[in-house]
């Protein structure tokens, strides 16, 4: 299993729980009720060991996932002309920039002429979603053709309630990671106790 995804916290709970492990392995158990308790004890703490590891790996996949997801407009091939020379291509952006208004936008290099133009795609989907809430403001009430602004509309706001199921999405995964983390933090917890009660007590693991 690989330990480069473990949080600092996760780290020491796997720690913990393999020294608990190996604390029981090497036992004396004496008493009927730790002989039969104890194999429970090491396969629990088996299933919660594995559980870390496959909790970290999700975690970490979830957020490479949302990472590329947010900049996948930067991988794609874009059908574009360019804005100098009208030349039409599909090109992938060769960087970005940022305007007056602060947006961010992909740049790209046309093939042909040279030069470096945006074509008002957003280096994020909500760069592109903020351009064009931007752009539908200045054009409103204007000489511009309001069937195409309306066509534009039409798009932002379908673009727009995609984005917003996709982030509904990414909280709901971010909140299921946080109570695993809850669950490590309270795990950790519980075998610090327990082994400071196995040092001090080393005649059964029960109760008694
Ligand atoms: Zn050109």
């Amino acid at each position: 299993m690989e330990e480069k995804y473990l949080t600092k916290e996760e780290k020491e709970l796997i720690a913990m729980l393999q020294w608990t492990i190996k604390f029981l392995r090497n036992f004396p158990a004496k008493h009927p009720s730790d002989i039969e308790l104890i194999p429970k004890m090491i396969a629990h703490y088996e299933t919660v060991e594995e559980l870390t590891f496959s909790f970290a790996k999700m975690r970490e996949e979830f957020l490479l996932k949302m990472k590329a997801d947010k900049y996948y407009l930067k991988d794609i091939y874009h059908d574009i002309y360019c804005i100098a020379c009208n030349h039409p291509a599909s090109l992938k952006s060769t960087g970005q920039s940022r305007n007056k208004y602060k947006i961010n936008f992909l740049n790209f290099t046309c093939p042909k002429c040279g030069a470096t133009f945006s074509f008002g795609i957003g280096v994020t989907v909500k760069d592109t979603l903020k351009n064009m809430e931007r752009v539908l403001n200045d054009f409103k009430d204007t000489e511009y053709p309001q069937k195409d602004l309306e066509e534009m509309r039409e798009s932002y706001e379908e673009l727009k309630a995609s984005e917003e199921r996709i982030d509904k999405a990414n909280r709901k995964c971010l909140a299921d990671h946080m109570k695993k983390a809850a669950f490590v933090t309270a795990f950790l917890a519980k075998l610090t106790i327990q082994k400071y009660k196995f040092l001090t007590n080393n005649k059964t693991i029960g109760e008694s």
